[in-house]
């Protein structure tokens, strides 16, 4: 097993970090050559979902990853990565992959709740700690989403086929639950 982390900005160390903890293998990708090395899933961290964009066309792995998550690559995004990933950005035009089928409101929780932090039940398996930065929530999902997470009654983490994305930082914190349940979501186990 081999994950491939989009290490353009923002906070890709920390998802190594974790996918170390739990004993999966990790590479950067930075680069169009990355995508070479054999991989089997992608991990698109927090950051700034205007400045990944913008990155991924400029170094030209916009297309090649779009493709790769079009024929079935496992992904996992991350805030900013949740953003990247959504049919929609509600109050913002721009768009990216758009492979899953879920509308987001961007930077949702205002001023005053830029960040914070919850602990709520994560894919029925248990509580766990999540972490908000800036984030954004999920404002409608598609009938082929399940909804993995809500805060507040806002949707906060959710799954299509082989996509996963939370609006909270599960990398920066302790609890391996998310990374766990990508990998298990890989291999097929879940
Ligand atoms: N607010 C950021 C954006 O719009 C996302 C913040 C994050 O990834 N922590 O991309």
């Amino acid at each position: 097993m081999q994950i491939g982390v989009l290490a353009l900005q923002g906070a890709f160390i920390e998802h190594e970090q974790m996918l170390a903890k739990i004993g999966v293998s990790s590479f950067e990708i930075r680069c169009k050559e990355d995508l070479n090395k054999p991989f089997d899933g992608l991990i698109i961290p927090g950051g700034e979902s205007t400045v990944i964009g913008k990155l991924l066309f400029e170094l030209e792995l916009f297309e090649p990853i779009k493709k790769m998550i079009d024929d079935g690559m496992p992904v996992y995004g991350t805030c900013a990565g949740l953003l990247l990933l959504a049919d929609s950005i509600k109050n913002d035009n721009r768009k990216y992959f758009c492979s899953m089928n879920i509308e987001a409101v961007r930077n949702a929780y205002g001023r005053q709740l830029g960040s914070f932090y919850a602990e709520e039940s994560f894919a029925d398996i248990c509580k766990i700690p999540m972490t908000f930065i800036r984030a954004p929530y999920i404002s409608r999902v598609g009938d082929d989403v399940k909804v993995l997470a809500k805060v507040n009654g806002k949707i906060v983490a959710a799954r299509q086929g082989k996509q996963l994305v939370t609006a909270f930082h599960p990398e920066l914190n302790d609890d391996l639950t998310v990374h766990n349940y990508f990998i298990k979501m890989i291999n097929g186990e879940i």
